[in-house]
């Protein structure tokens, strides 16, 4: 059985690692040849709407998945007309533009921001009077680890974000004083079995994950996060992984945004769960019965951004494993991450402690 994926990114690399002790076979589709996935398989070069490349990725594979969000749909159409194409094309249609997803948040009853949509300077100026300040202006698409984002705190930079963001369709969000970010990975499969991992915290900086903490113990939390992925999964009639983000928000749960796929804060399910993310999306579109989905002990996963530590000192470090994605160092780059696994959340904050000074240096 050969799967298609379109994109070789770190997470294209890592479905095809869980996939090989399935014997499944991979072929990628990049615009780079020599990106993370060459690694581990084959790439078909071209890009993501050149017809020809996905003709010839689709030709030598049985089905096929993506591991991005900004794949063009109508290229995911062309190819969900040759090969079975998994997660479902209209959840990447919404995932790809933050005012449908919020619209769709709000029919199925999941809280989120207070938000316009805004396409001038005179409804961005509305919409601050609407909304007050402080709030966030993000581009509509193609926005990614806080690219095509503002935050607006005074009156003042209302023009210099409309000047840097405005020609995009936006959306401006009110801001969330949040406790904390969470985040819900979930798969269900093509025939129709649903499993959800535990609730994981995150910590951004400059709109980049930087450490997931897991699992987070807080059944109340853990119970309003299901519920809400469940109904994304039902209403797309979901296979595959998806992804939930939120804001907790004085107890309570705002949704963020959702990826259509396997998520970095699901990484530490690769050693911190019985079956990993990226096993479980394959398990997934395959209709394979779904693995386990409990946390083995307590785990943090720090991302290496921009640059990578020295890999002798993190391997130093009891219970580490360590992820290079052998790309080249660029400054807020994804270029690997680092998991530990611990029996007890004590000794896991003491191992995150040191893994982040390495990290530092
Ligand atoms: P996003 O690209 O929407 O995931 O945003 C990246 C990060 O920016 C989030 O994880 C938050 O840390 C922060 N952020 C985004 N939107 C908001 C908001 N409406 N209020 C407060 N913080 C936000």
């Amino acid at each position: 059985m050969k799967v298609g994926i379109i994109g070789a990114g770190q997470l294209g690399q890592m479905l095809a690692l869980a996939g090989y002790p399935l014997a499944l076979q991979f072929r990628f589709l990049d615009s780079s040849a020599d990106a993370p996935g060459a690694q581990v398989a084959p790439i078909v070069v071209g890009a993501f709407d050149d017809i020809s490349a996905l003709r010839r990725l689709a030709d030598g594979v049985d089905l096929v998945t993506y591991e991005f969000e900004n794949v063009p749909v109508s290229a995911l159409q062309e190819m969900a007309a040759k090969r079975p194409c998994f997660p479902p094309v209209d959840a990447l249609r919404v995932s790809q533009d933050r005012v449908l997803e919020k619209e769709l948040f709000g029919r199925l009853g999941i809280p989120t921001p207070p938000y316009r949509a805004v396409d001038s300077l005179a409804e961005l100026e509305a919409a601050v009077e609407a909304l007050g300040l402080p709030c966030v202006l993000k581009t509509r698409r193609l926005g990614y680890d806080g690219r095509g984002q503002r935050v607006l705190r005074r009156r003042a930079d209302v023009g210099p974000a409309w000047e840097a963001l405005g020609g995009a369709p936006l959306i401006l969000e009110g801001f969330v004083k949040f406790d904390r970010e969470v985040s819900i990975v979930g798969a269900r499969s093509t025939r129709g079995e649903t499993r959800v991992y535990p609730i994981v915290t995150n910590t951004h900086r400059e709109g980049i994950l930087r450490v997931t903490v897991a699992p987070t113990r807080a059944a109340r939390l853990q119970r309003a996060a299901e519920t809400y992925l469940r109904r994304v999964i039902d209403h797309f009639d979901y296979a595959g992984v998806l992804t939930l983000e939120f804001f907790v928000d004085r107890g309570r749960m705002v949704a963020n945004e959702m990826a259509p796929r396997v998520h970095n804060s699901g990484h530490w399910t690769i050693e911190g769960a019985v079956t990993s993310q990226f096993e479980n999306h394959l398990r997934a579109i395959l209709g394979l019965p779904l693995g386990d989905t409990r946390a083995v002990g307590h785990a943090a996963m720090v991302n290496y951004i921009g640059r990578m530590p020295d890999r002798s000192r993190i391997l130093g470090l009891p219970g580490t494993h360590h992820h290079d994605y052998g790309k080249a160092p660029r400054a807020g780059r994804k270029l690997g991450h680092c998991t530990v696994v611990a029996r007890t959340a004590t000794e896991r904050d003491a191992l995150l402690a040191r893994l982040l000074r390495l990290v530092a240096r």
